[in-house]
C-alpha cells in the first residue's frame, strides 16, 4: 500500500482542510453537526440517497486524520455514526434506512447503544433483557447499564433475550427503540472524571412496534455481531489522530519540564516510536476494509494498542508534572482508565487477536 496521497486523494484533504479553515473554531453541538452534514462529511461511505457521499473508506480516513489534526469538536451523534447507521445499512429495511439515517447525519435524532447488562458485558451472549414478540409488536422488560448518551437519546438499539428457554446467541434479538416510550427510564452514573457521559437503562413493559426489528426473530446476535465490528473498524484511524495531538502535547511537556533527563527522553522516544506502530497498522486495515468494504478483527488491534499507550501517556506527563494537575492532563489520565474497558477489555481483545487474527485454537 502506498502510504502517500495519491493526487486525487491530496485534492479530498486540501478541501477538507478548507472546509475546517472557513468553519473552525466550532462549538461541539447539534448546529456543528447539521454543517458537518450539508458539507458532505458526517458519513461519507453512506450511500448519497441517504445523505452520504458513496465515498471510499480511504476518504473517511483522511476526514478523521484531518478532523484530530484541527481538534475540530465530533459530530454529536457518535454512536449513531459509528454503529447504529451500519448496522441499518447492512440489516435494516429500505423503510428503516430513508426513516433512520438522515436524522443521524443530522443529528435530530441522538442515539445510544443498550447492549450491556450488570451481568453481561464480555460475555454478551448472556444477555437477560426480556425482548417478548407478540402479535405486531415486542414488549420489552429488564435493565441495561454504562449506556453512553441515554441521557440524551431519542433512539437505542437494543439487544435482549426473545426466547427465555435459551441461554445463549440463539434465543437473541435486535430492535431499535424510542427512548421517549412510556416505561422507559434513564439514571446517569457518575464517573471518577466527575462527568456523567453513561446510564443505567430500566426498561418496564416498554411497546416497540413490530417494524422496528432489525434482522430476524431469533437473529439478534449476528446484527450484534456487525455493530461491534463497526464499533472497532474505522475507530483506530480517528484514536491515532487524537493520540498523535497527545504525544505532540507530552513532548512539548517535555522539553519544557524534563528535556535533559535521559530516562523521560527514552520513554517519550519509545511513545513517539508505539504511535507509528499504530498509524501502520490502521493503515493495513484500511486496505482490508478497501477491500472487503466490511472491518476485520485487525480494528481489534489498534483499539488495544490505543488505549494501553493513552493511558502510559498519560501516566508519564503527570509523572513530569510531579502528580499536580495542570487542568489537562490529570482529566486524561481519568478519562483513560474506561478506554481499556469499553468497546471490549484489553484481555477480551488479546483474545480476538489470538484467535482471529493469529488463528490460535479457541480457549473456550
Ligand atoms: C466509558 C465506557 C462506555 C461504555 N459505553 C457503553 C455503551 O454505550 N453501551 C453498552 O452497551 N456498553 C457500554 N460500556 C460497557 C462495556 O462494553 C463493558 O464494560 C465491557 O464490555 C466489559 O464488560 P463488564 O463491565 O461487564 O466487565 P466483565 O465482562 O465482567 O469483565 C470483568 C473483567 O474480567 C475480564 N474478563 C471477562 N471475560 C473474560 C474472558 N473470557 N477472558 C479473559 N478475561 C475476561 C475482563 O477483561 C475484565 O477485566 C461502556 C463501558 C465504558 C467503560
Amino acid at each position: 500500500m502506498d502510504l502517500h496521497d495519491s493526487p486525487e486523494e491530496a485534492a479530498f484533504r486540501d478541501e477538507v482542510r478548507e472546509f475546517l479553515a472557513a468553519n473552525l473554531p466550532a462549538e461541539p453541538g447539534k448546529a456543528w453537526s447539521a454543517k458537518l452534514r450539508d458539507a458532505g462529511l458526517a458519513s461519507i461511505t453512506w450511500p448519497v440517497e441517504y445523505g452520504g457521499r458513496g465515498a471510499p473508506w480511504n476518504h473517511q480516513a483522511i476526514v478523521l486524520e484531518e478532523f484530530a489534526r484541527s481538534g475540530a469538536p465530533s459530530h454529536a451523534n457518535p454512536i449513531a455514526l459509528g454503529m447504529a447507521g451500519p448496522t441499518i445499512l447492512a440489516h435494516g429495511t429500505e423503510d428503516h434506512k430513508r426513516r433512520y439515517l438522515p436524522k443521524i447525519l443530522s443529528a435530530e435524532e441522538i442515539w445510544c447503544q443498550g447492549f450491556s447488562e450488570p451481568g453481561s458485558g464480555s460475555d454478551l451472549a448472556s444477555v437477560r433483557t426480556r425482548i417478548e414478540p407478540h402479535d405486531g409488536h415486542f414488549v420489552v422488560n429488564g435493565q441495561k447499564v454504562w449506556s453512553t448518551l441515554a441521557h440524551l437519546a431519542d433512539l437505542c438499539i437494543l439487544l435482549g433475550r426473545s426466547d427465555p428457554a435459551t441461554t445463549r446467541q440463539e434465543g437473541l434479538t435486535y430492535v431499535i427503540l424510542d427512548m421517549h416510550a412510556p416505561g422507559v427510564e434513564v439514571r446517569p452514573l457518575r464517573q471518577i472524571t466527575g462527568e456523567a457521559e453513561f446510564n443505567e437503562i430500566f426498561f418496564t413493559d416498554v411497546v416497540v412496534p413490530g417494524e422496528n426489528l432489525l434482522g430476524e426473530i431469533g437473529g439478534g446476535w449476528r446484527v450484534a455481531m456487525t455493530t461491534l465490528l463497526h464499533e472497532r473498524g474505522t475507530l483506530g484511524i480517528s484514536l491515532a489522530g487524537i493520540l498523535d495531538n497527545q504525544v505532540q502535547r507530552l513532548v512539548a511537556l517535555v522539553a519544557e519540564r524534563a528535556g535533559a533527563d535521559p530516562l523521560v527522553r527514552d520513554r517519550v522516544a519509545l511513545e513517539w516510536i508505539e504511535l507509528q506502530a499504530l498509524k501502520l497498522t490502521n493503515y493495513r486495515s484500511l486496505a482490508t476494509l478497501m477491500k472487503t468494504g466490511i472491518p476485520g478483527p485487525e480494528g481489534s488491534i489498534s483499539k488495544l494498542h490505543w488505549s494501553e499507550q493513552n493511558q502510559r501517556v498519560t501516566k508519564l506527563a503527570m509523572e513530569i508534572l510531579g502528580g499536580k494537575d495542570d487542568g489537562y492532563w490529570g482529566y486524561q489520565q481519568l478519562r483513560s482508565r474506561g478506554n481499556t474497558i469499553e468497546a471490549g477489555t484489553s484481555e477480551i481483545l488479546r483474545s480476538i487477536v489470538a484467535e482471529r487474527v493469529l488463528g490460535l485454537p479457541r480457549s473456550r
